[in-house]
């Protein structure tokens, strides 16, 4: 009686079967070249579009009437992208979304960034997201980017992740002469300003600044760039080193960038690989929800409106409310990464409501901090009805909250939708180290979310 009644907490691997154990591998090699291959959201967007397109997806500026079956997408400027695929149904009577991000933390360079100091070249940078700046020093950097040019040429640029590229690094003062430093909060001990990041050492023969005179000439050789033309670049700083397996029993992935690539590449796969039947199901690939979803790339713009009004427009069913029924109709999984119990931290979560690592996707009825402020609050009727999905797949799924009460918090885009009047739901992958250069993650939640999503599209 008492095992029908208590709720169990049971690792997944104790769930699965040597076939499907092999899926859960075969998928993390897949997520694992995914990462090498997006560390930007503008990598990430490529690859997103270059997957649908070969599974016959169409941009949908290029579609006529819209059909049941149909796949269609929206790239906005390079940087996200909204794809479909048409249910049986009207859209009207809702669709069934999943919406993760494609940004991540990292250093952008400033504007101006390229200066010499004790004659060394260094990049000044401007953190984007919440990054705890110690964690940046003293390691591998690979500068990604493009250089849009006045004439309408558009340079990409990537260095670091080739086997021969150089890499940079941004320094940390010696221990021996860090007794004033020691003493600084964890917070003030690297400033935003100390984020400066080595570029080279070598001068020429110009008079002054002769070594960051000396890079530039290299940038002009190697990319025909000015020094003015860093003021129309993107170039953003990430960690030079690869995704890898993780732990004896390779059951992790460790990576630069997981939030939220993990829930991107996994909504990516549950949509390529749903047999949709009713509903039309929408996937989201969101920029900049790392800096409040702003902007045009964000998932607060109306771009996404856009995409959705196109979908009504081209299945014949506009009305002037048509796009606020479907709304009210539709139901999401708001597809972001929450944080695992760190066995090292454990203070910071109440054990109780804590996701942990192999134990499957997770719940997060809400989100917000200190008194549930910000929080997207799922209704106890849609908690039950994702319930359902979940468990007649046969899906294990964990239920929590982000870390104890009052310890802080965090949001994702699921308020955004929320406030369409879409029902929604945060559902994603437990992280360690979440936010740092080398976040951790298990294969088997990895799989997990990917069952999830696709039953979530099918249902
Ligand atoms: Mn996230
Ligand atoms: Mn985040």
């Amino acid at each position: 009686m008492e095992d029908k009644l208590l709720h169990e907490k049971k690792s997944g691997w104790l769930q699965v079967d040597d076939t499907k154990i092999n899926e859960i591998f075969n998928f993390g090699y897949s997520y694992i070249d995914f990462l090498n291959q997006a560390k930007t959201e503008r990598e990430a967007a490529e690859f997103i579009v270059e997957a649908l397109e070969n599974s016959g997806f169409q941009n949908i500026d290029l579609m006529g009437h819209l059909h049941y079956g149909d796949k269609v997408y929206m790239m906005n400027r390079d940087k996200s992208v909204y794809a479909a695929i048409i249910g049986h149904g009207s859209i009207t009577e809702g669709v069934n979304m999943v919406g993760a991000h494609i940004d991540s933390p990292r250093l952008d360079l400033k504007p101006n960034p390229l200066y010499e100091d004790v004659h060394l070249a260094l990049f000044k940078t401007h953190y984007y997201g919440g990054i705890k700046k110690y964690q940046w020093t003293t390691t591998p950097l690979a500068l990604h980017g493009v250089v849009a040019k006045t004439n309408g040429e558009k340079i990409t640029i990537s260095i670091g992740e080739e086997e021969g590229d150089p890499v940079f690094t941004i320094t940390d003062l010696l221990p021996h002469l860090a007794i004033k430093q020691r003493e600084k909060k964890l917070e003030d001990a690297i400033e935003g300003e100390g984020l400066n990041v080595l570029v080279g050492s070598i001068p020429n023969d110009a008079k002054e600044e002769a070594v960051k005179a000396n890079i530039m000439h290299i940038l002009h050789e190697k990319y025909g760039m000015k020094e003015i033309d860093f003021c129309s670049s993107e170039f953003e700083i990430v960690p030079a080193f690869k995704a890898r397996h993780l732990g004896f029993d390779q059951s992790m992935v460790g990576s630069y960038g997981q939030d939220d690539r993990v829930c991107a590449y996994t909504t990516l796969q549950a949509l390529l690989h749903a047999d949709i039947g009713e509903h039309t199901a929408v996937a989201i690939f969101a920029d900049k929800e790392e800096i409040g979803s702003v902007g045009n790339t964000g998932m607060y713009s109306e771009m996404f409106d856009y995409f959705m009004y196109e979908l009504l427009d081209k299945k014949g069913e506009n009305t002037p409310s048509a796009l606020n029924r479907t709304y009210c109709n539709s139901m999401m999984l708001s597809a972001d990464v929450g944080t695992g119990i760190d066995p090292n931290y454990q203070e910071a979560s109440e054990a109780n409501n804590a996701s942990y690592i192999g134990y499957g996707v997770e719940l997060n009825k809400y989100t917000g901090s200190r008194g549930k402020s910000g929080a997207s609050d799922a209704s106890a009727e849609f908690v039950a009805y994702v319930r359902e999905i979940f468990e007649s797949h046969h899906i294990p799924y964990q239920v929590s909250e982000l870390g104890k009460v009052d310890l802080g918090g965090g949001g994702t885009i699921a308020f955004i939708l929320a406030n369409k009047g879409v029902d929604v739901i945060d559902c994603g992958v437990p992280v360690l180290s979440m936010h740092s250069p080398f976040e951790v993650t298990s294969k088997y939640d990895i799989y997990s979310a990917y069952e999830a999503y696709k039953a979530f599209f099918e249902e």
